[in-house]
């Protein structure tokens, strides 16, 4: 008889999971608390726009490639990748704009204008960054390293032996300051701390990996818009015979002598023996497993990720000054993070970030209009906050800086929706409304992010952006390939 698994939530580790384990021969059940899979990587239509209200950026392609290979399938007779080129428009506060490039002449050139040294300096920086992704990404992002079998491998040696050469002991910023001296150049690398959600005056050098899986690696949009990823996974899913059923939650995670016994889904009690959960690890502690207080405490001392605060505008006109992706950065960079991190609250002055996909895909907004996605870093929920008094006013700071650098907005806003911390946190059960899982806030959070396996129940596995190997796309279907693997090992 197939064995069977029921993977709690349709996220893209949910998915991930669901569809390798369905090519092996397990009769897999998922269940989506929403109407929608995907989870945060979701879309909106209104209007005549099209939006997506999570993701606007594909990073490691080779991860989603493997994924289809893994079902028997090609990702490019279902997916267009396009590239991202030039990768961003920066804006500076004192005017000055930069074009960031994958092509190192060009992207040389452009930090060269600001600073001539910081501009010699970026082939060295891209070397150091490469060197980290070479000498950790095989046991950091491939191995599931609380298994300590695995991560003992011989072939794990040399990079247990080599990790000050990973820079785990300065900040991102501190790494950065050993080559750049330019503070807009500076900015403009700290911000990739932010691609996890960390604070780059805080998170581990380490993380100056992301630089080298952008610029070395390649950064890609999804022809049709990022949602037609999910699309397509879920294609994948049913042809492989995945049930899905979507507007159903999971209340509860059952258990019998420290093993899974199975879930209760909208009132109803379905035993199972395997289940892989991907709803946030520390909501499913907080709400889905009534055992373990232990582990229930020590996950919630764990740092969330920075949340979002986004407006979805239909907007009427074209703004010929901007690319498909736009950053305005704000003046004090380490104060914004102060705000957000330390004091918990919106900051006075947010970097914006503007994506806009009618530049590629033209059918995203009516002829005489843009799809803007408009996103601003924010703490995860906390108390003390006013999330409907920091709308309107983070609106206005950002109409406000907008028209700073010449772009007026004012009565071309046509359609709008607004997705707040809350709406995170309420909609997607994720862990005080982060946006991609832990922070990276700590040297050691590598080694304490949950792990893919549990260790208070068996058969309960954990696929999902606030457990290893963390959040964002690629580490997302890392993981629902590290849950479903250790599920299968276990049966073997
Ligand atoms: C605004 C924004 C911008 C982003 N930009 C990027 C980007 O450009 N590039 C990038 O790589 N990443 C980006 N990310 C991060 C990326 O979206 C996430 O890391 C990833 O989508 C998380 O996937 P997941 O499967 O871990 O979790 P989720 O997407 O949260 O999926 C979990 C699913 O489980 C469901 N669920 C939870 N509890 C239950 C329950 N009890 N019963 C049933 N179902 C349940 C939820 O409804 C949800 O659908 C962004 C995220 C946001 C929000």
């Amino acid at each position: 008889m197939r064995k069977q698994v029921a993977v709690i939530g349709g996220g893209l580790a949910g998915l991930s999971a669901a569809i390798r384990l369905a090519k092996q021969d397990y009769k897999v059940t998922l269940y989506e608390q929403t109407a929608q899979l995907g989870g945060k990587m979701g879309e909106i239509r209104q209007d005549g726009f099209r939006f997506d209200t999570g993701p606007s950026l594909l990073t490691m392609p080779f991860v989603l490639d493997e994924l289809f290979t893994a079902a028997g399938l090609q990702r490019g007779d279902f997916l267009d990748l396009v590239p991202v080129e030039p990768m961003c428009r920066y804006f500076f506060p004192d005017g000055t704009r930069l074009d960031a490039s994958h092509d190192v002449e060009k992207m040389r050139a452009a930090l060269a204008s600001f600073s001539p040294p910081d501009g010699e300096r970026l082939r060295d920086f891209l070397a150091y960054s490469r060197k980290i992704y070479d000498t950790t990404a095989e046991v950091f992002l491939f191995t599931p390293i609380q298994e300590w079998r695995k991560l003992l491998r011989w072939r794990h040696v040399p990079t247990l032996l080599s990790l000050p050469a990973i820079d785990p002991f300065r900040t991102v910023h501190g790494g950065l300051a050993r080559f750049f001296k330019n503070k807009k150049v500076l900015q403009l690398f700290d911000r990739y701390a932010t691609y996890n959600g960390s604070n780059p005056y805080q998170a581990p050098a380490t993380l100056n990996i992301i630089p080298h899986v952008e610029y070395g690696l390649g950064a890609y949009y999804v022809r049709g818009g990022m949602y037609r990823l999910v699309n397509a996974l879920e294609e994948l899913a049913r042809r492989l015979g995945v049930e899905i059923h979507t507007n159903t939650r999971v209340s509860r995670i059952l258990q019998q002598n420290g093993r899974v016994a199975g879930i209760v889904a909208q009132g109803e009690t379905i035993t199972c023996e395997r289940v892989v959960c991907n709803a946030d690890v520390v909501t499913a502690f907080n709400e889905l497993i009534e055992e373990a207080p232990r582990r229930r405490s020590q996950l919630n001392r764990l740092e969330p990720s920075l949340s979002g605060l986004v407006f979805l505008w239909g907007v009427q006109g074209h703004h010929a000054e901007l690319l498909q992706h736009n950053i305005f950065f704000s003046r004090d960079y380490r104060g914004e993070f102060e705000q957000i991190f330390q004091q918990r609250r919106p900051p006075d002055d947010p970097t914006i970030y503007v994506a806009i996909t009618n530049r590629v895909d033209a059918a995203d907004a009516p002829p005489d209009g843009e799809n803007w996605f408009v996103l601003l870093n924010m703490p995860y929920l906390a108390e003390g906050q006013d999330w409907e008094a920091a709308v309107p006013q983070m609106r206005e700071t950002v109409l406000k800086k907008l028209r700073d650098h010449g772009i007026d907005l004012s009565g071309r806003i046509t359609c709008e929706r607004v997705l707040t911390p809350i709406h995170f946190y309420e909609k997607y059960s994720s862990n005080r409304g982060s946006i991609y899982g832990i922070s990276s806030n700590s040297r050691s959070m590598a080694f304490r992010r949950p792990a893919n396996r549990s260790r208070d129940v068996r058969g309960l596995y954990f696929a999902g952006g606030a457990c290893h190997p963390g959040g964002g796309i690629p580490l997302v279907l890392l993981s629902g390939k590290m849950a479903a693997e250790l599920l299968m090992e276990k049966d073997r």
